[in-house]
């Protein structure tokens, strides 16, 4: 069988346990996966300070540009090796994760080579006393050893979107993948060997959270900054281990994200976008829609528009061209969504499409497969419409007025990302002001500029990363005060 094996001080090393790497698709093995015990994080982290006090700390932010872009054209010529990859760990459908994913981690690269590359710092000539005057200017450097802890719903995406900016700062990592998703990882670890990315500078370590080499990470003496994509609840566990040393910290967590439809929107354009804000990657995109307020007179036909689409989505293998949906990442996902869905019936939800496990086919029978899911009848007081499901489902509610919208848009302990959908121009910016959420988007959904600042509010999150907002968490900053 396949093995992922670690990777650390430039080479790939065997762990022990090991433990499966599995097919969400039908269950079957695609990886035999070597986990990292404390020593082994010890010795990622101890050559991650090597390299760090080596020459890769005395690269230039030219020299390290340039290994990024050649990393990003790597990407693009192993694009089939990432994508089989990711592809076997995800069971999302292929030309999805050509299109976006390996795609992204390219772009990720190049982008931060140019943000690192254009970055210049701010300088002020102060004036004191009897005409004294002083040149104050910022100096930055590495944060030093990163840890880089990702989830497994866009792995390559998610990981390069943390590495590139790390790296174009001139720091060096250790990256945790998720268990569930440690493939495209171990290829991009080949990759950055490939390109000439020097030992050391790169290191992933496989295993858990808990009891497991995420845990051992985030307490670790030799960690200075932690970046972290994944639940809200891990965010809190993370945020206490780095706590007695004060380790700054970086989350992306959690959503529960609204959409606003109001009565003037464009029905048609709407209803594509909710459908792809709803169930793209089976729900499991942390800026998926899953709360959609819809004003009254277009309450029916936005339901009826939706559940039509929600129902000609195709589930079945990654390689159909005709697959739109793929299935949960585990059978431990696929409970906890399930659970969602009988906690919305049993709150008295119409359940208008879905409800259940999705019968495939017989061979993808003991894949995590469940139906596209779309309530009426729930209230904001009901718990699947306050916690997250991070699934293919939403609730419809509907609302009278503006107000009244943006109130039951912010009634919420996440604060990720909003879509607010109508024809009037001026009440797209003015609700989308109004959204306590770190991106509002106004008739449309994940189209990202990856220049500007993401990240959450509440419970989503902590920080900002994307453009020069990573280079303020990658980095530390020296002010120098010059006397003149
Ligand atoms: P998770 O928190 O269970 O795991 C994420 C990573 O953290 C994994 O690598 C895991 O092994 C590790 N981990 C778990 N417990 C840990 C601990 N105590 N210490 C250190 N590491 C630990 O999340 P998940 O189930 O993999 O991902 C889904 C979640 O991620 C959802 O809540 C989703 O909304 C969120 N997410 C957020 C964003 C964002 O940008 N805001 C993007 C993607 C996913």
């Amino acid at each position: 069988m396949k093995q992922y094996r670690n990777f650390v001080d430039g080479a790939f090393v065997d762990g022990t346990p090991t433990f499966l790497d599995v097919n969400p698709v039908d269950g079957s093995p695609v990886a035999e996966v070597h986990e990292a015990d404390a020593a082994l994080v010890d010795a990622a982290v101890a050559a991650a300070r090597r390299a760090l006090e080596g020459p890769w700390g005395r690269t230039t932010t030219a020299e390290r540009c340039r290994l990024l872009r050649a990393v990003a054209d790597e990407i693009e010529d192993r694009a089939e090796d990432l994508l089989c990859a990711e592809v076997a760990d995800t069971g999302k459908p292929e030309r999805i994760a050509r299109q976006l994913d390996v795609a992204r981690a390219a772009a990720n690269f190049r982008t931060f080579a140019d943000v690192a590359a254009a970055e210049g710092t701010e300088s002020f000539l102060t004036e004191f006393g009897e005409g004294g005057r002083a040149f104050n200017y910022a100096v930055r450097k590495p944060l030093g050893v990163v840890a880089v802890i990702v989830p497994w719903n866009l792995p390559l995406l998610l990981l390069t979107w943390k590495l590139a900016p790390a790296l174009a700062c001139g720091n060096t990592v250790v990256v945790k993948p998720s268990e569930e998703t440690p493939g495209s990882a171990t290829v991009l670890a080949e990759i950055l060997v490939d390109v000439g990315i020097p030992p050391g500078v790169v290191n992933v370590v496989h295993g858990f959270g808990k009891g497991s080499s995420g845990e051992f990470l985030t307490w670790h003496p030799g960690i200075d900054g932690i970046t972290f994509t994944g639940s809200s609840a891990t965010g809190t566990a993370i945020m206490a281990a780095a706590a007695p040393r004060v380790r700054p910290v970086s989350f992306e967590l959690g959503g529960k994200n609204p959409a606003l439809v109001f009565a003037d929107c464009d029905l048609d354009a709407t209803v594509d976008g909710l459908t792809r804000s709803v169930f793209a990657n089976t729900g499991q995109v942390c800026l998926c829609t899953e709360r959609v307020y819809v004003q009254r007179p277009v309450f029916d036909q936005v339901a009826e528009r939706l559940t039509a689409a929600a129902r000609s989505l195709r589930l079945g293998r990654p390689h159909d061209p005709a697959v739109t949906m793929g299935p949960l990442i585990s059978a431990e996902h696929q409970r906890k969504v399930l659970r969602s869905y009988a906690l919305a019936e049993k709150a008295g939800a119409t359940v208008l499409t879905g409800g259940g496990i999705a019968s495939v086919s017989d061979e993808l029978a003991d894949g995590f497969w469940v139906e596209p899911t779309l309530w009426t009848g729930l209230t904001n007081a009901d718990t699947v419409v306050r916690e997250e499901i991070f699934g293919p489902a939403a609730a419809l509610i509907p609302f009278d007025d503006e107000d009244e919208a943006v109130a039951l848009a912010n009634d919420s302990e996440y604060g990720l990302a909003a879509s607010v959908w109508t024809s009037d121009i001026s009440r797209g910016h003015r609700v989308a002001h109004r959204m306590n959420t770190g991106i509002a988007w106004v008739n449309t959904w994940f189209l990202r500029e990856l220049r500007s600042p993401f990240g959450g509010m509440g419970r989503s999150g902590l920080g900002r990363e994307g453009g020069r907002h990573s280079l303020d968490f990658y980095t530390e900053t020296t002010n120098v005060c010059v006397a003149l």
